[in-house]
């Protein structure tokens, strides 16, 4: 389960140690210093999760968070805070700003990598390897491998990244910006009449077994997958 993690932590100990242990485990880390460095680092590409100190020069861990919340293109990114505090009130004030998980220092980083795997599974589901099936369409992460009916469907990466999300999100209108973030993981080099084409070619593999009617236009808006016909 490979995740793109920011590593916000201003102690270049700490930061060198947490992410040779999440390298490791098989995570991309990209790692900022302060809160300004993270957000021009977010403005470039959303992580799967971020991974916040609280005591941070300048802005704030806590500040932080509270940003990416108020913020619709960075509200859902999972949050572990660290911290080496560890009184109650504290947490308690780290998780109503927005943070999924607090971890105290000193942690283990068989602990710290479980965390953040528990946080990924209940907050980006794409980003597990569990498989995901809907009317007769399976994906699997882990063999790379989607089938519609039984029959083996052949698609590109950025295709089957695109469906792993969709399917991992299903019902919602996501629009193009938003798919960008998600599946190219850079909004700001990309066009967004890329994301009709790649919806374009979904389309036509799944076509064969009839469901390319799964994936939605939502005009105006973006695209869905749903299993609800459109009228
Ligand atoms: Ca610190």
């Amino acid at each position: 389960m490979a995740a793109n993690i920011l590593l916000v932590e201003d102690e270049p100990a700490i930061q060198e140690l947490i992410g040779a242990n999440l390298s490791r485990a098989g995570h991309h880390v990209v790692a900022a210093g302060d809160g300004e460095s993270a957000l021009r680092l977010l403005r470039d590409a959303l992580p799967d999760l971020v991974l916040l100190d609280w005591m941070l020069p300048g802005m704030s861990g806590i500040e932080l968070a509270r940003r990416l919340r108020q913020d619709d293109r960075t509200r859902a990114i999972p949050i572990i805070m660290l911290t080496a505090r560890g009184e109650e009130q504290d947490k308690v004030q780290g998780l109503e700003t927005g943070a999924d998980d607090y971890i105290t220092k000193p942690f283990s980083p068989r602990e710290l990598v479980a965390r953040i795997k528990a946080v990924l599974r209940r907050r980006s589901p794409q980003s597990t390897e569990d498989p995901v099936e809907m009317s007769g369409l399976r994906l699997d992460p882990l063999t790379h491998r989607v089938t519609a009916a039984g029959r083996v469907v052949s698609l590109g990466p950025t295709e089957f990244r695109l469906l792993h999300f969709l399917m991992t999100h299903p019902e919602r209108v996501h629009s193009r910006p938003q798919l960008l973030d998600q599946v190219w993981g850079d909004h700001v080099f990309v066009e967004e009449r890329t994301v009709d084409v790649h919806i374009r070619r979904l389309r036509y593999a799944l076509e064969a077994t009839g469901h390319q009617h799964l994936i939605q236009t939502v005009r105006g808006s973006g695209y869905r997958i749903s299993t609800q016909i459109e009228a």
